[in-house]
């Protein structure tokens, strides 16, 4: 079949209604699920303080009941899975959205938490490849039918999250990180070799505008629907009034095969034009500022200079989009959040101008790749780049970092502050957690963490996850395990035999 992309009007998240449309939409692209089907959705921050950056549960119950219309005989499981943003646990995002609840009210659901099952190894054999190898959680790997159900949002990192972009949250903490600097657009891609999806739902009735934790709403009152990833980010592109093939990860993966960003090429159908869409998103920001930019007029200065690649002169994927997350998490939090930062200056990459700090301020150098040499404050200061290079990090050596750890050991470091404000915070990428507690320390706020409302729901969720990882280790399960057989129909034809 014609890559196809369905656009349908839903204006509110009625969920009787958004189980009519996507029927309707499995039955136009003549889907019927089987075996395990698994739904994707985008949960990477949930609760009543996110209301805008995840998948609604009334649009996942609507795709769970369409699914379950549709479903041949031999449907087996009907499950849904997802690993939101690293370091919380998944069971506290699944609360925060009310997926269990969800699940409930449709009955016969199995969640599936990506950060305590088995993660299997696949092998790569494409050309382009970062790595031989990534890891996925078994779910995934085991998916008969898969169905990937993004929100539609901006992203400080790859100016948009579709359905491409979901995919990170196929990934857990450890593997997710690898990777993710800049080379982020290539990981995307690569994920795609995992394993493409039968049908794709986005939640696009209220959209994420500007940010990707933190977006603002935007009311598109829509869903869009299709059968090919590259297609249907294509066409979200277009709504949002942007050439898909100026999106790298998009077009990255119309050259590896994955589908076609021509409008030529693609079948474009229901209720809404492209054109009744594109006037609906009218205004919409997607992401991609500067660091530099991003804090203009605050007290956080910041300076940015090339990533190791060579010929990428700023890290979209990493360190510095990370810690325009971390800001607008703690303003989110706390209203006071810029008054009460001090002067702080920030250097990511590798940075050749001036720093114009004064005595006794904060520079924080972020990020292995952070190296500068030259005067501070009229004292000379030399800081090497101590990254390592891709072929030095290994997938299977990947450490997770527990949250508390990361806690301890950020405070332990911005306590060199008191005797050199000189200091380096080592990583690739220094995570938006990580950035987040930089900021903490450094202007004495709060800690969101530890902050009441949210203890007790974390501290639960976090025990659970942890104990039942535990067991997990006790019981003898493998972390990593060989790859099973893919879907080899699903993957482009390059990647079928060893290079
Ligand atoms: S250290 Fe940070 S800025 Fe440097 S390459 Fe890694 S992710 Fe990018």
């Amino acid at each position: 079949m014609q890559p196809t992309v369905i656009l349908r009007r839903c204006p509110d998240y009625n969920t009787a209604r958004i189980h009519l449309l996507v029927r309707e939409g499995l039955q136009t692209l003549g889907l019927r699920p089987w075996g395990r089907t698994l739904v994707k959705p985008n949960l990477v921050a949930t609760g009543k303080e996110f209301p805008h950056a995840f998948t609604r549960p009334e649009f996942t119950e609507g795709v769970l009941l369409a699914l379950r219309d549709r479903a041949r005989g031999d449907l087996t499981e009907l499950a849904v899975g997802e690993r939101c943003g690293i370091t919380m646990p998944t069971r506290y995002a699944f609360r925060g959205a009310d997926y269990y609840a969800m699940a409930r009210r449709v009955g016969g659901i199995t969640l599936h938490h990506f950060d305590e099952v088995p993660q299997v190894e696949i092998p790569l054999y494409h050309p382009a490849r970062l790595r031989d190898r990534l890891f996925t959680p078994q779910p995934v790997a085991r998916a008969d039918f898969f169905v990937n159900c993004p929100k539609f949002k901006a992203h400080p990192w790859t100016t948009v999250t579709f359905s491409l972009k979901n995919y990170i949250g196929i990934q857990d903490d450890p593997h997710r990180l690898l990777d993710h600097d800049h080379a982020l657009n290539r990981k995307v891609v690569d994920l795609q070799y995992v394993l493409q999806p039968d049908f794709i739902a986005v939640d696009a009735i209220i959209a994420g505008e500007g940010r990707m934790l933190t977006p603002l709403p935007f009311d598109l009152g829509m869903i869009v629907m299709g059968n090919n990833q590259v297609a249907l980010d294509a066409v979200c592109a277009r709504i949002i009034g942007l050439d898909p093939e100026s999106i790298p990860h998009i077009r990255l993966a119309r050259e590896a095969g994955f589908g076609p960003t021509a409008l030529s090429e693609i079948d474009i159908t229901g209720d809404f034009t492209l054109e009744t869409a594109r006037q609906a998103a009218e205004g919409f920001r997607s992401g991609l500022i500067r660091v530099e930019d991003y804090f203009q007029g605050t007290n956080i200065h910041a300076y940015s200079g090339p990533p190791p690649a060579g010929d990428q002169d700023y890290c979209w994927g990493g360190c510095p989009g990370a810690m325009e997350e971390a800001i607008e998490l703690l303003r989110l939090f706390n209203s006071d959040t810029d008054a009460s930062l001090p002067p702080i200056h920030l250097v990511f990459g590798d940075y050749r101008g001036e720093i114009p700090a004064a005595a006794g301020e904060p520079v924080i150098f972020i990020g292995d790749c952070a190296a500068f040499n030259g005067s501070i404050a009229g004292r000379p200061v030399n800081i090497p780049n101590i990254y390592r290079s891709r072929s030095e990090k290994e997938p299977l050596k990947a450490r997770r970092d527990d949250v508390f750890l990361k806690i301890a050991r950020t405070s332990w470091s911005m306590r060199n502050l008191k005797r050199d404000p000189v200091i380096r915070m080592a990583g690739c990428p220094v995570s938006v957690a990580e950035q987040l507690l930089i900021l903490v320390e450094a202007g004495g706020l709060p800690n969101p963490y530890f902050a009441p409302a949210r203890a007790l729901p974390f501290a639960s969720s976090y025990l659970s996850w942890r104990t039942r990882s535990a067991l997990r280790r006790l019981r003898g399960t493998p972390y990593n395990r060989p790859g099973p057989t893919l879907r080899g129909a699903a993957r482009p034809a390059q990647n079928l035999e060893p290079s």
